[in-house]
């Protein structure tokens, strides 16, 4: 297990607790890499970096609950102002999305993700912007420039996707994870790139369910490059012509790619 360095540590513990809502001590310690009896150490820590006002007798864990919505990941301190509908940390630049964003869904609920968790990790635009940081922090370059990096992936989704591809988005990425399917990141990013030109298509023909066709995809897709996955096909619910119209936009997407063929 590699040891944190200690501020490491503190952000490890705020995203742990008050992003993913992670509260089972066992798995608290483990993601700090740290004996449970010490959590409340780290927890009194990570109170006093973020300097919460002290209210009577809380424990500092429930003051940072408290709190949380004001508190930037990135800073551990009470950074984060409303900025027009957004949070915005005023010292590093860190945009943490819409202020109450209502993350549901409105398609049939059968595999719609239960929290905004469920949202795919390894399709970009449909993460929740306060959740792009933490995907950055696996890159390469680390933590250099993270804010502004954050911001500007949250600037540049913001303002491309149209409201089907990012619902289909949205949708897909929960039925991923689902399926057990979202740890594939190439082939979650092959389906991501269908959807985003799938939306656009679907959207301008006003065509109904587009969810549907998320499904089919999905089923044609893991056809073509995932068959061990070929049993959890029995959960795809699509029809005939849902599928056709797969089949074709498979072939469209082969020729427009230059492909020559059959
Ligand atoms: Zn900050």
């Amino acid at each position: 297990m590699t040891l944190l360095k200690e501020p490491d540590q503190l952000q490890r513990l705020f995203q742990l607790r008050f992003i993913e809502g992670v509260t089972d001590r066992e798995a608290l310690a483990r993601g700090l890499g740290v004996q449970k009896g010490s959590l409340k150490k780290y927890f009194r820590r990570l109170g006093r970096k973020v300097d919460v006002p002290h209210r009577g007798t809380l424990s500092y864990e429930a003051q940072v609950e408290k709190n949380k919505d004001f508190v930037c990941p990135e800073c551990l301190e009470m950074t984060v102002k409303i900025v027009g509908v957004m949070r915005v940390c005023h010292k590093c630049g860190l945009e943490l999305g819409r202020w109450e964003l209502d993350q549901s869904l409105p398609f049939d609920s059968t595999y719609a993700p239960t929290s905004s968790m469920a949202l795919g990790r390894s399709l970009g635009g449909t993460l929740p912007s306060n959740q792009v940081y933490r995907v950055l922090m696996k890159s390469p370059t680390g933590r250099t420039d993270i804010g502004l990096r954050a911001r500007y992936i949250n600037i540049v989704h913001e303002s491309n996707e149209t409201p089907t591809v990012k619902k289909l988005l949205e949708y897909g990425s929960g039925l991923l994870k689902n399926l057990g399917l979202e740890e594939r990141h190439v082939f979650a990013n092959i389906y991501a790139d269908h959807l985003r030109k799938m939306g656009v298509y679907l959207e301008a023909k006003r065509i109904g369910r587009p969810h549907r066709y998320a499904h089919a995809l999905l089923g044609h897709l893991i056809t073509d490059m995932a068959t061990e996955y070929e049993e959890v096909k029995a959960q795809l619910r699509y029809d005939d012509h849902e599928s056709a119209f797969i089949k074709l936009w498979l072939r469209l997407d082969e020729l427009a790619n230059g492909e020559k063929g059959a």
